[in-house]
């Protein structure tokens, strides 16, 4: 950088100096000067950047809060994987963590009710391994043909872009796998007092492998600050008077050395308990329970460093559960699947096919990927004269010869056979088991009353027909729960059911989202 007494000289962005960065160049001759040039390169380079600023926004998790920290291994899995960040206590990895709220646009106020992703890459040794978690342990859906669809009614009505209550229990009420997760979601955890005080699980079942088999895990991230939430009514309140939060609290905690951190645990599960195991393990809109598959202690997650720059760090990070390192490895979980795919293909949308040149998505590892080369902004290496083709046998000028493989044993691996054909889940009894578990904790806690509070706060503003339909849904879960949630319903002025009113495709106005004076009749 050009220096000027100690201070940074300004110059274009081609490194030529400028006379002035506060100037612009303009014809005339006394005190009132007339015309801009064109020939002003400083002004319109300023111009045409700043309108350039931005790049696309994520289509969800668009509002995060991130910082740098440190992975530790304090206990031995070296019987379970092969991964070499997990192999020997003490072991520190740098890390870099990303949890944002699900629907909502960058800027949104952060303490709204809603899942929070967990966007975790740990730089090792052999490549990068991203955990994208959330702070709920089970999803809305199973099947990934309705991940846009669930997303779509979180966010806002297409054509009032406002926020929806209808077009969210609607979904809902039609896809009732996700009642476990609408069971977490409406709880107090919906709303975290701030990041530090949550917890994150990986939610899809993952392998991990060694050179004689594998095993299958759930992995939970456990806040040691303790769970701490805000009541809707605080929530409220903040999104008012600082919406940004939950940000300023991470980079306050950071900055005073109040480092957060997190345990990490595995539950193991070996392939033959898998097999008769009540709940399908690809399912992830299931738990499995603590009493089944306790969770074993791994290692410890600390946040130590505020990131230099938001855009810089934590905007430009790109995060996929495809992304794993040899000793871990995907399972047949469709989410799974389809989400190894989706990550990456919205960073590419986002960020350029180049995006994991950039520093904060860099391994720290040595990168040879010769076959893919060129794109927008190859930013590093591009590789010179090295075959960018398989199998090359010619030696290349400054090249030494063949590509070589690491070779690692993938591990053992499931064998499926079968018939292609379309498939869709279907909705039974058993996906309301684990949310009648989860309605029977939060009795142990005394968190029902608030739970139904939480709920009817949302489903107030939905039409009243779609409103019956989530009240028998809910009725599913513990017949109690739906009659207080009729109850709580009309005693809050909020709608309840009118059978002659408009079908939900004339009910997209804007006023809808705001009636909530309507009685029962
Ligand atoms: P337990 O009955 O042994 O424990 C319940 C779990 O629920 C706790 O470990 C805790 O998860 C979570 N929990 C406790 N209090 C609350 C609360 N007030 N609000 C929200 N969550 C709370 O668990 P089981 O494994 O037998 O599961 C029972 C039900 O608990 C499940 O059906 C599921 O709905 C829910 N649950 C289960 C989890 C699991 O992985 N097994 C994880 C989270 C919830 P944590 O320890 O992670 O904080």
């Amino acid at each position: 950088m050009a220096q000027n007494g100690g201070a940074p000289t300004y110059t274009l962005s081609e490194g030529c100096p400028v006379a002035d960065p506060n100037t612009a160049q303009r014809v005339g001759s006394g005190p009132v000067k007339g015309l801009i040039l064109l020939q002003d390169t400083q002004l319109i380079e300023t111009l045409a950047h700043f309108s350039r600023e931005r790049i696309p926004e994520r289509t969800v998790h668009a509002s995060a809060v991130g910082a740098w920290g440190e992975f530790q291994v304090t206990h031995d899995v070296s019987h379970l994987t092969s991964a070499k960040f997990l192999n020997g206590i003490g072991k520190k990895s740098k890390v870099l963590l990303r949890v944002s709220t699900v629907g909502p646009e960058r800027g949104y106020p952060e303490t709204v009710r809603d899942v929070r992703g967990w966007g975790m890459k740990i730089f090792t040794e052999e490549g990068n391994q991203d955990f994208v978690f959330n702070s709920i342990p089970v999803f809305f859906v199973r099947d990934p043909i309705k991940f846009p669809s669930v997303n779509r009614s979180h966010k806002r009505n297409p054509a009032s872009n406002l926020p929806d209550s209808t077009m969210f229990w609607d979904f809902h009420n039609n896809n009732q796998e996700g009642i476990h997760a609408l069971m977490q979601l409406f709880s107090n955890r919906g709303i975290p007092a701030s990041i530090r005080h949550l917890n994150a699980y990986s939610g899809h079942t993952y392998k991990l492998t060694t050179d004689t088999g594998f095993v299958y895990i759930k992995i939970h991230f456990k806040t040691d600050q303790g769970i701490k939430n805000l009541s809707q009514a605080e929530a409220n309140k903040l999104a008012g008077q600082n919406p940004s939060y939950h940000t300023a609290d991470m980079r306050n905690a950071i900055e005073n050395g109040d480092y957060p951190s997190w345990t990490m645990y595995f539950q193991v599960m070996k392939p033959e308990q898998a097999e008769n195991y009540r709940w399908n393990i690809f399912d992830m809109t299931k738990v499995w329970p603590h009493a089944n598959f306790p969770l074993q202690p791994v290692g410890k997650l600390t946040l130590n460093r505020n990131p230099e720059n938001y855009f810089q760090d934590i905007e430009q990070a790109a995060f996929s559960p495809s992304t794993m390192v040899p000793g871990i490895a995907p399972t047949a979980d469709p989410m799974f699947q389809a989400r190894m795919f989706a990550y990456p293909d919205a960073a590419r949308y986002r960020l350029g096919v180049n995006y994991q040149h950039l520093p904060c998505n860099a391994p720290v590892s040595e990168v040879y990927t010769p076959y893919q080369r060129d794109g927008k902004f190859r930013y590093k290496t591009n590789y010179g004269g090295d075959p960018n083709y398989v199998g090359a046998s010619l030696k290349q000028v400054n090249f030494k010869g063949k590509v070589g493989a690491n070779g690692f044993s993938p591990g053992g691996h499931e064998e499926w056979v079968g018939t292609v054909a379309g498939y869709a889940s279907d909705v039974t009894n058993e996906d309301f088991v684990q949310a009648r578990e989860m309605w029977k904790v939060l009795g142990r806690s005394n968190e029902q009353g608030d739970f139904v509070q939480n709920l009817v706060g949302h489903l107030g503003s939905a039409l009243p027909q779609v409103q019956q339909e989530t009240i028998k849904m809910f009725s599913k879960v513990d017949e109690g729960l739906g009659a207080d949630i009729k109850k709580a319903l009309s005693s809050n002025s909020y709608s309840l059911a009118i059978d002659s009113l408009p079908p939900f495709v004339n009910a997209t106005s804007p006023v809808q989202t705001l009636r909530t004076s309507q009685r029962c009749t």
